[in-house]
């Protein structure tokens, strides 16, 4: 569905990401693992434009965008490219006085400019899939971390992106609130989501994507399928993450 292609990003002379090529199929659910500092988060906010890479190349294999980031990037083909990804943040980044339902709405009627009556049945639907229907009406601030999430994951889906990119979507929540995103994860790449996830948690990376890529000091040090990941590493650097992280 998606080719990318030699992402370079620096800041202020440090070469954060040297060289990323990832393709991703429809339905594939990807988890980008590594330590801190190794460029995971900078990468999902280059796919998505949050920041823009020093070169490289992202293809929709569909032949329907293309982006060179080496060249001026316009501002419809940024629009494009939001419109296919969307982005779930470590810190829910949501609208603190909006309600959840306004919230979950604001992509569409705002961006996609929808039909207010439209958008709003649909992201009803959306806050019941994440277990939220009786919470539409409160606010980002009467609501806990758990549910502040899947109120971001609702937005996420609300723009029937092709993409979700989460970016460490649960380490930003106590302990007693990860299960629930998780489930809920669970579920959207149970439907078939392709997801490209930034996360920490291993045993969910382990059950629920299909592929990991390893991350360390701005490079791809080893990506394979999840299973032959955690069972057979090939890479020295990423047996010893695995044991650090057991
Ligand atoms: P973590 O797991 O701790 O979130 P990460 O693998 O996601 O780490 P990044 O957040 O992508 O790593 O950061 C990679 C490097 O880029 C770090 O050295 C960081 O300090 C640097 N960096 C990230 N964003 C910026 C920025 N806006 N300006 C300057 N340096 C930045």
């Amino acid at each position: 569905m998606l080719d990318i292609k030699n992402i370079h990003k620096h800041f202020k002379g440090n070469e954060v990401l040297k060289g990323i090529d990832l393709s991703i199929e429809k339905g594939e659910v990807v988890a980008i693992l590594g330590p801190s500092g190794s460029g995971k988060t900078t990468f999902l906010r280059c796919l998505n434009l949050l920041e823009q890479p020093d070169q490289g190349a992202l293809h929709f294999t569909d032949g329907s965008l293309d982006i060179n980031f080496a060249e001026k990037i316009t501002k419809a083909k940024e629009l494009q490219l939001r419109r296919r990804s969307s982005m779930v943040f470590q810190q829910y980044n949501l609208f603190p006085h909006r309600t959840a339902l306004e919230n979950v709405m604001e992509g569409p009627v705002v961006v996609q400019k929808k039909s207010v009556a439209e958008v709003r049945e649909r992201a009803l639907k959306l806050l019941a899939k994440v277990g939220l229907q009786d919470k539409a009406d409160l606010y980002p601030s009467q609501l806990s971390g758990g549910q502040q999430q899947r109120v971001g994951i609702a937005r996420a889906l609300a723009v029937e992106p092709d993409l979700i990119l989460l970016d460490e979507p649960t380490s930003a929540l106590d302990p007693e609130w990860v299960g629930e995103v998780l489930q809920v994860l669970k579920m959207l790449a149970a439907e078939g989501w392709t997801m490209i996830i930034v996360t920490h948690e291993m045993q969910f990376a382990k059950d629920v994507a299909d592929t990991i890529v390893f991350m360390d000091g701005g490079v791809v040090v080893e990506k394979n399928n999840a299973k032959d990941f955690f069972d057979r590493p090939q890479q020295e650097r990423t047996k010893q993450f695995l044991m650090q992280t057991k």
